[in-house]
């Protein structure tokens, strides 16, 4: 953080401070385990805990000052101020939403369906050739992880590429509310978190929030090869560009995909460019064009633009090649949805010159079309004629293998099963793709297969 004084936080949060308002603070923290001297701590309550319970410690570590919603008269006289609030997350997202604006750094939100992460490392990459860049940590995209993102703009930081993540109606307009975006980019809309949401025109409108929410004179950028971006962009204030694959103000055409990444033209909007991005998977050139479109609209040079794409290293588990006992991993296993899937499935396809294989878990958040998903994610597998669909987990995962006809294809019951059949099946030159939603845990595939 810029150095404010505690009086100036506790006003954002609108709390009661007691104690010095002029100390100058650099962080808020809310992590308890985490904190160090001079921090602003506050005090969040969630179903299974409540951070309240570690105030006396957490003042004795050096904090200048807790934000609480309660007293507890057990604590007695503590070594550091306090704020008083109603609520210690409003609080949060207010000191965030205040110090935003004292800050003043462009502000990037960034949201959608599939690949919001890889986008926002991507944007943040070209960014970071025009100014002082700084990007949400990992995935801390909600509505604790968005404040904290905030609030850890730095003096002389010029902009933030702000990821904004939704499973429930509502969601991004709180997060939009508190960042006050300049400019956004809406990756897809797809079909995350349908179980909540129920439609995915109700998806697309929870999406639009973020086009809608930036301001006249800013800029969003939509995919052109989604649906929705039409609509979406009817909806906006700000100046609205498209970028995509085969179309877009800018756009990548004449894929040639190897083993590290794809190559491509570059076009800006009559401007082209040849540009190499050492990340798999043609999603991933329609997440870079994204990222490229927002750059030249912020006036950063194509060139300097295709220097940076070319350079760019993603958060981990996201199609990341892994060599393993000389085996040829694509580790996705971060994340998956229906789409993410089928994109993941179709990189496979384009890669190596041996056995083509794909090892599956679970999808989340489904609902009612949760059977139906995994049948058709089996079904596209087949209709790629991979050498091999292997699936793991419970009766969901055995769903996809189910539909895998005409392929070889087995379900196992857990990771080591799965693992051992793969240390004795592979050999050199194969390529295998893990992915499965987070709770799947489908990197333990490779966990065991190492240590075997
Ligand atoms: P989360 O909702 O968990 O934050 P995310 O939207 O941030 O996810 P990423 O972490 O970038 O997405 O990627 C998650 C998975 O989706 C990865 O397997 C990645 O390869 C895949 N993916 C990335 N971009 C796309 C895309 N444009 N279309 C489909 N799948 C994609
Ligand atoms: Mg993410």
């Amino acid at each position: 953080m810029i150095p404010v004084p505690l009086q100036t936080l506790a006003g954002f949060a609108a709390g009661t401070l007691r104690g010095d308002g002029a100390c100058l603070v650099t962080s808020v923290n809310t992590d308890s385990r985490k904190i160090t001297a001079g921090e602003v701590f506050v005090a969040l309550v969630g179903d299974r805990f409540d951070a309240h319970d570690f105030i006396p410690q957490v003042a004795a570590s050096g904090a200048a000052a807790v934000v609480v919603s309660k007293i507890n008269p057990a604590w007695g006289a503590l070594p550091c101020a306090v704020i008083e609030v109603g609520d210690t997350l409003l609080a949060l997202q207010k000191m965030a939403a205040g110090y935003r604006q004292h800050h003043g750094a462009l502000i990037i939100g960034l949201t959608g369906s599939n690949g919001k992460t890889s986008t926002k490392d991507l944007t943040a990459a070209v960014m970071a050739r025009k100014c002082q860049t700084r990007a949400t940590l990992g995935n801390l995209n909600n509505h604790i992880g968005l404040p904290l993102t905030l609030l850890s703009l730095r003096e002389g930081d010029q902009c933030c590429v702000a990821e904004m993540g939704m499973n429930h109606a509502g969601e991004i307009k709180v997060l939009t509310d508190i960042a006050r975006p300049d400019a956004g980019i809406i990756t897809n809309v797809g079909m995350a978190h349908i179980e909540h949401l129920g439609t995915q025109d109700a998806i697309a409108w929870e999406k639009g929030t973020l086009a809608a929410s930036v301001r006249a004179g800013g800029v969003v950028v939509l995919n052109a090869n989604d649906k929705y971006s039409e609509v979406i962009s009817r909806h906006c204030q700000a100046s609205v560009s498209m970028a995509g694959v085969g179309r877009g103000d800018v756009s990548a055409s004449n894929l040639r995909a190897d083993a590290t990444g794809t190559t491509f033209t570059l076009d800006f909007s009559g401007e082209k460019l040849e540009t190499r991005l050492p990340i798999l998977g043609e999603h991933m050139v329609g997440n870079a064009a994204l990222a490229a479109c927002m750059g030249w609209r912020q006036g950063i040079a194509p060139a300097e633009v295709a220097e940076a794409l070319n350079q760019v290293k993603l958060t981990g588990g996201r199609v990341e090649p892994k060599v393993v006992h000389g085996i040829q991993f694509i580790d996705d296993s971060y994340n998956a949805n229906p789409d993410s899937m089928i994109a993941g499935l179709r990189t496979l396809s384009t890669l190596g010159e041996g056995r083509r294989v794909a090892v599956l878990g679970r999808m989340g958040e489904l609902g009612p079309i949760a059977e139906a998903e995994h049948r058709r994610v089996g079904e596209f597998a087949a209709s790629l004629k991979l050498d091999a669909v292997f699936s793991v987990g419970g009766s969901e995962a055995a769903w996809i293998t189910e539909a895998s006809k005409n392929v070889p294809s087995e379900h196992f019951p857990d990771h080591a099963t799965c693992a051992a059949h793969l240390r004795q099946w592979l050999r050199t030159g194969d390529v295998v793709l893990l992915k499965g939603s987070r709770s799947a845990r489908m990197e333990q595939v490779l966990t065991h297969f190492s240590a075997s």
